[in-house]
């Protein structure tokens, strides 16, 4: 058969399967490749038998959720089909009494809140508004609060997949304590769309705080005894009794002042002693290290002034502090490293990134959940491959071994091919024989974002 005859079977089977097929334009493109085919199911049935029509093709799928992030990981091999998940919005059910809700796939994040909010009931994940409940399982994204309420592995209770071959999989359920079978939820989540299409999934809620309060904190001094100082507070306020819900980081510059960032929830009472307990304990972290503190900085209005002018805490705020929960993306084009890590290496990563934008000079940004072991870098497009690849080598080099990694979740082609030899994208992420072996699994004809993960 031509491909041109073959190309037109395609598109008459696809559109046999769903009711919404068109041919792929240059705005659908994912990396260089425009899609021969967009299709949008409205169900989890019209998702399997798309899927099922794509195997009987041989076509290569991608799936997408608002799009926003379809430039993460290596850019597929492959595309054919994009799965567009956006009519699949539903908040299908929401049992407040369980504090339980079962949304579909391609329902936005900032749609689900409000239906949620109507029970004073919320998913605990701060990311965009914008995005997708798929989108956000795919790339296992969570923001600051993921130190008390987890990441989206950890809220995640019940998820129905559709496999590469069109087969429908469940797992889970409404039920909060489930162990019955494969957690199939759990290899889903920062699988970025290499096993199969999310179509519903269903997460424990919490309830909305009554109150918030951010305490923050400014270091600016010389390395390394700043980063131990702004190490020493991230620990101290995640490991309190005070029970922070998040304890943030940002460096925006090399060498410039560090900010800890803690979030206090609760009742409008309880939280307002405790921030005032966590600007004790901070500044108590920051005179016993006075002596250390060396350079000096300009107190913000408001600001808390303690010993001189080497360190500041403002005043508990009801509202978050700038660049609160903000990844420092930088556009498509820019280097965005994931470093996680043990806790207690926070000092060691920091003086690592430090250290290595001194030796390549490169000036990255660092922002984060310090406190839960997960920062991003981000390092500006127009950075040399080759010295970017060494920036990402030095950090990778100084992690403390079996004590974290650093994956870089967007990089351009040449850094990409020079990181090549050096462990690609994901570094030496422990356990990549067993994700290829279940990617063999679930995807034997490599057909779900084929290439996305350089391992795979
Ligand atoms: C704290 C924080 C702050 C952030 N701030 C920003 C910001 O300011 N701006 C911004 O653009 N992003 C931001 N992000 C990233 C943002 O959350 C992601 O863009 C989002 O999670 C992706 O959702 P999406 O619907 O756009 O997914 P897409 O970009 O459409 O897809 C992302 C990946 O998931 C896969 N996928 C999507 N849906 C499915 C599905 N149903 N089944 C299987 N695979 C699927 C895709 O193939 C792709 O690999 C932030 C993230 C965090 C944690």
């Amino acid at each position: 058969m031509s491909a041109r005859l073959s190309a037109a079977a395609a598109g008459k089977a696809l559109a046999a399967a769903c009711d919404s097929v068109r041919p792929g334009t240059a705005d659908d493109a994912v990396g260089a490749i425009v899609p021969s085919f967009v299709a949008a199911p409205s169900s989890t049935a019209q998702a399997s038998a798309l899927l099922r029509a794509c195997a009987e093709h041989d076509l290569a799928v991608v799936p997408r959720g608002s799009g926003s992030r379809l430039g993460w990981g290596a850019p597929p091999a492959r595309c054919d089909v994009v799965v567009d998940m956006l009519r699949m919005g539903a908040v299908i059910e929401h049992a407040a009494g369980d504090l339980v809700a079962r949304v579909q796939a391609g329902a936005r994040m900032a749609d689900v809140a409000s239906v949620l909010a109507k029970a004073g009931q919320e998913i605990a994940l701060d990311v965009p508004g914008g995005a997708t409940i798929g989108g956000v399982l795919a790339d296992a994204l969570a923001g600051p609060r993921r130190l008390r309420y987890g990441t989206p592995r950890d809220l995640l209770i019940g998820i129905t997949v559709v496999r590469a071959d069109g087969m429908v999989a469940h797992s889970g359920g409404k039920v909060v304590k489930n162990v019955a079978g494969y957690d199939i939820g759990k290899l889903f989540t920062g699988s970025a769309g290499t096993l199969g299409l999310i179509t519903e999934a269903t997460f424990r809620l919490h309830p909305l705080p009554a109150a918030r309060a951010w305490v923050t904190a400014r270091v600016q001094g010389t390395s390394p005894e700043v980063t131990t100082m702004a190490a020493a507070m991230a620990a101290a306020a995640a490991n309190s009794p005070l029970v922070a819900s998040a304890v943030e980081l940002d460096r925006l510059a090399s060498g410039g002042p560090i900010s800890v960032g803690v979030l206090l929830e609760g009742s409008a009472d309880g939280v307002a002693a405790r921030a005032e307990e966590m600007k004790g304990l901070l500044s108590a972290v920051i005179r016993s290290g006075d002596a250390v503190i060396r350079s000096s900085d300009e107190a913000a209005p408001g600001a808390e002034v303690v010993h001189g002018a080497h360190a500041m805490i403002t005043a508990p705020a009801s509202a978050a502090p700038d660049c609160w929960g903000w990844v420092p993306l930088g556009g498509d084009d820019a280097t965005l490293l994931r470093v996680s890590f043990w806790v207690s290496a926070l000092a060691v990563v920091l003086e690592a990134i430090e250290a290595a934008a001194r030796e390549t000079g490169l000036r990255p940004f660092v922002m984060g959940s310090a406190g839960a072991g997960a920062l991003y870098v981000m390092l500006p497009a127009a950075e040399a491959p080759g010295v970017a690849a060494r920036f990402v080598g030095l950090v990778r080099a100084a992690i403390p071994a079996g004590r974290g990694g650093a994956v870089l979740l967007s990089a351009r082609a040449p850094l990409r091919a020079a990181l090549a030899d050096d462990g690609g994208l994901a570094g030496s992420t422990p356990g990549l024989a067993l994700m290829r072996a279940v990617k063999d699994q679930f995807d034997p004809g490599h057909r779900m974002a084929p290439g996305r993960f350089t391992w795979a």
